[in-house]
């Protein structure tokens, strides 16, 4: 059947929009890259912005903190302005500081305040475990002890969260929420608006992790009036290795003080007073810490560029298209085969990137490997696909099932079902 032949793959690339920015990226040779969900490509704009900071700091010295193309004193900001349209937040609540798990510990410093009834923190059991570090040692950094004062919803099947298990969890001793937005291993993307709908009812404020959602998905931070958000911006964002990451305070939390403070926390025009008590800004800037890495900031400059270019709905529109073409041909190919897909296969609740599941993962993904295909191993059994909108292409998708099938043939366990289990 023609859907699933080589040429119906280059078809949808040949009526597919986004397909020139392709371009924009160096695509490590001779592989088809499926691994933008734990580490993006670099792009040409990013490697130029990485550049021109650098010249900055050649031409000017210390006076590039306020000089030259990209001011250094204001990079934070002006960044945090730019992502507040990708995430749908206003400018101001949005900054461009840290890495994940530390701003994680500064928003949980910030707005974790237990209470004589309210003393437990709300996560899941799926979750990325330096999240649940963190948590821990935040409790611990506040008295309570872990075992008790953190409750962990958990999975029903291993892979997901059924989300009125999270609400059921909401009871009256709990102070504080943290979810991810997306599962990192089962792709599975929460309905965010609704539970914060579901906490704020019970007064519980509640923050969420985005590292798998911000760059393949449109968020509405503000409306949904999420209290707090943190995310990573070397993933979909593209921003490199260890990228400066970010965080989103909603703006009826300006009056906090931050839980960690340093002198990137106070108001610019005070910053040089060097005066012993903070002001801090009354933006989600105050919850900046110290001096910001600027050169594992700058590649997020040229990176955030293209986003904002193309528009995260459109990049969602095809991140689902070729996920859902991914589904397609895998159920045609291999679902015979021991091949489980793990993620939620409806749109409202998929995420970026395919989930497969096979006894024989980690074997499979070193063969995928050796044949130019980069996934993603997660023990024990998963094998994470991501085909990404603005630089994988639908042949890219074909392909892969194609090498996973031949994989098929020669599998020794494969024969067995072959001959009919
Ligand atoms: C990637 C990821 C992290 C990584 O945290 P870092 O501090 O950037 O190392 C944290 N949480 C989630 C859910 C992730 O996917």
């Amino acid at each position: 059947m023609f859907r699933y032949e080589r040429q119906y793959a280059r078809l949808l690339d040949a009526q597919d929009e986004l397909a020139p920015y392709r371009e924009e990226f160096y695509l490590p040779e001779g592989t088809i890259y499926l691994d933008g969900n734990s580490l993006g490509l670099l792009s040409k704009r990013a490697e130029q912005a990485l550049f021109d900071i650098l010249q900055a700091w050649k031409t000017h010295g210390i006076d590039g903190w306020t000089s030259g193309k990209y001011p250094w004193f204001y990079l934070s900001e002006s960044l945090g302005e730019k992502m507040a349209s990708i995430v749908g937040g206003k400018p101001e609540e949005v900054i461009v500081t840290g890495s994940t798990t530390v701003n994680l510990h500064q928003l949980v410093a910030t707005f974790y305040r237990p209470t004589s009834e309210r003393t437990k923190i709300l996560a899941d059991e799926l979750t990325f475990p330096s999240d649940i570090y963190a948590l821990k040692s935040q409790l611990k950094l506040k008295g309570y002890d872990p075992e008790e004062h953190l409750v962990l919803v958990k999975s029903r099947d291993g892979r997901t969260i059924d989300e009125a298990d999270i609400i059921a969890a909401m009871t009256d001793e709990i102070a504080l929420i943290v979810l991810p937005s997306v599962l990192y291993r089962s792709g599975q993307l929460f309905d965010m608006k609704m539970l914060t709908e579901e906490a704020h009812k019970r007064g519980i404020i509640i923050g969420f992790d985005l590292c798998h959602s911000v760059g393949a998905i449109p968020h509405q931070l503000h409306d949904w009036g999420i209290d707090f958000a943190f995310w990573c911006n070397y993933k979909y964002l593209n921003a490199g290795p260890g990228s400066v990451a970010a965080l989103y305070v909603n703006e009826k939390h300006f009056r906090r003080e931050p839980g960690l403070s340093g002198w990137f926390s106070s108001k610019k025009a005070k910053q040089f007073d060097m005066a012993l008590d903070l002001t801090p800004e009354m933006h989600a800037g105050a919850f900046q810490i110290g001096t910001p890495h600027i050169l594992s900031t700058a590649p997020l400059i040229g990176s955030l560029s293209l986003f904002c270019e193309v528009g995260i709905e459109k990049i969602r529109q095809k991140s689902l298209a070729l996920t859902r073409y991914m589904m397609e041909l895998i159920e045609h190919e291999l679902a015979e085969y021991g091949f489980t897909i793990g993620n939620p296969t409806d749109d409202a609740q998929r995420g970026g990137h395919v989930y497969l599941e096979h006894p024989e993962a980690a074997r499979i993904c070193k063969a995928l490997k050796a044949e130019g295909v980069i996934p993603d191993f997660r023990t024990p059994n998963g094998i994470r696909l991501a085909p990404v909108a603005l630089y994988n292409t639908f042949e890219d998708v074909w392909q892969t099932v194609q090498i996973l099938t031949s994989f098929r043939k020669k599998s020794p366990t494969s024969k067995r079902s072959e001959s009919g289990r």
